[in-house]
């Protein structure tokens, strides 16, 4: 494991749960400026502005190698900074200590909260919906549902709790632009919802290339501290690293990047205690002489990141939802279909057709 690797992994981002006394005096110190943390002078503070973040908060929940990056530094300086970003959020009771008994994780574990997909079968599959305090994967090929998934989940997550939503809204990082608000609107109103309510709770950003898409993910902070956000999408995390990076001699390069930005994904999910949704596209193995030749794209990394990963596939009209590597989940399969509702139930009397 190289140094930048383990400083990644050590840098924890916990936030203490909401049942911690702590909670209401932690507010200040996430808008804490950056100034205040010492040696950190204001040319720093310019930069570091520059490149999205603005508080100790963001600070902290980048990686040592990512600052130095975006500030031009070393190594050494921008761990200095992260380290001590961190320190002041530890005694401020933001983040847990290095050390934590395993009760107190349970307690964090126990804030995490559930969107319902909208669809009954998938929330079975999912134990009750989308975590939070996890990054979940959608990956299948065109038209696999990857999009409709994403654009059901920005409207169940307004949903009261009881009907199985968490009350808050959603962030849509678009990378393909295949963000379409009209269908949003549509999926509103065959759910008995406000369609202008319902869009007016959803954020959305495009990406227009891999920089910029980090650079969105980084500067999120600002929009949660402003609205109640429990969901993130980022659709799709893969294409332009894909579409930019080509051929084997950038690959490394490639999986860097995307190592980085999936990285920061996991602990803003962590840190916010909010659901992130990616989705991934599938590339042919033409060497698999059994079972399913496609695989998702961007290797390891996305895989290792991602908390939860699921295949979708095409079954006729209707689509075939797979749950895979979870670390509890029982690896089964869910039938869906794709309508107005946007994802939703097979009708009982016409059951799927399995490929
Ligand atoms: P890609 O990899 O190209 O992004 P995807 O997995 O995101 O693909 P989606 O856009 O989610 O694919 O799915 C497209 C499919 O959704 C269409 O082929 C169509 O079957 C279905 N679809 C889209 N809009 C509607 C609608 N209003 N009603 C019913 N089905 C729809
Ligand atoms: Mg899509």
């Amino acid at each position: 494991m190289t140094k930048a690797t383990q400083e990644e992994e050590t840098e924890a981002t916990e936030e203490t749960t909401e049942t911690t006394k702590k909670k209401e005096d932690t507010t200040d110190i996430l808008d804490t400026d950056l100034e205040s943390l010492p040696g950190l002078g204001p040319a720093t503070k310019k930069k570091l502005n520059d490149a999205g973040i603005y508080t100790i908060l963001d600070l902290a929940v980048k990686s040592p190698s990512e600052i130095a990056d975006r500030i031009g530094s070393d190594l050494a300086r921008a761990t200095e900074f992260a380290n001590k970003a961190r320190l002041q959020l530890v005694s401020a009771g933001v983040l847990e200590k290095d050390f934590v008994p395993a009760s107190e994780i349970y307690k964090k574990r126990l804030a995490i909260e559930r969107i319902s997909t909208g669809v009954k079968s998938l929330d079975t599959l999912l134990s009750g919906g989308i975590e939070t305090q996890a990054v979940t994967e959608f990956y299948g090929e065109f038209g696999s549902g990857k999009t409709q998934v994403c654009h059901t989940l920005c409207v169940m997550v307004q949903l009261p709790k009881e009907q199985g939503g968490l009350d808050a809204g959603a962030i849509y990082v678009d990378t393909e632009n295949t963000f379409r608000p009209e269908r949003i609107a549509g999926i509103a109103e065959a759910r008995g919802l406000d369609p202008d309510q319902i869009l007016s709770r959803i954020t959305v950003a495009k990406a227009y290339n891999s920089s910029h898409q980090e650079l969105i993910v980084g500067e999120l902070g600002s929009v949660l501290d402003k609205q109640k956000i429990k969901l993130v999408i980022v659709d799709s995390a893969v294409a332009h690293f894909r579409a930019e990076f080509l051929g084997r001699g950038t690959l490394a390069d490639r999986q860097q990047k995307l190592n980085r930005f999936m990285h920061m994904l996991t602990r803003t999910s962590e840190a916010r205690n909010l659901a992130v949704v990616v989705t991934n596209q599938v590339q042919a193995t033409p060497d698999a002489f059994f079972g399913d030749p496609n695989k998702p794209t961007g290797g390891h990394v996305v895989g290792h990141t991602s908390t939860y990963r699921i295949y979708l596939r095409k079954a006729g009209k209707n689509r075939i939802a797979r749950m895979v590597d979870s670390p509890y989940h029982p690896d089964q399969e869910a039938a869906f279909m794709l309508g107005s509702k946007g994802v939703d139930d097979v009708p009982e009397d016409a059951p799927s057709k399995r490929r």
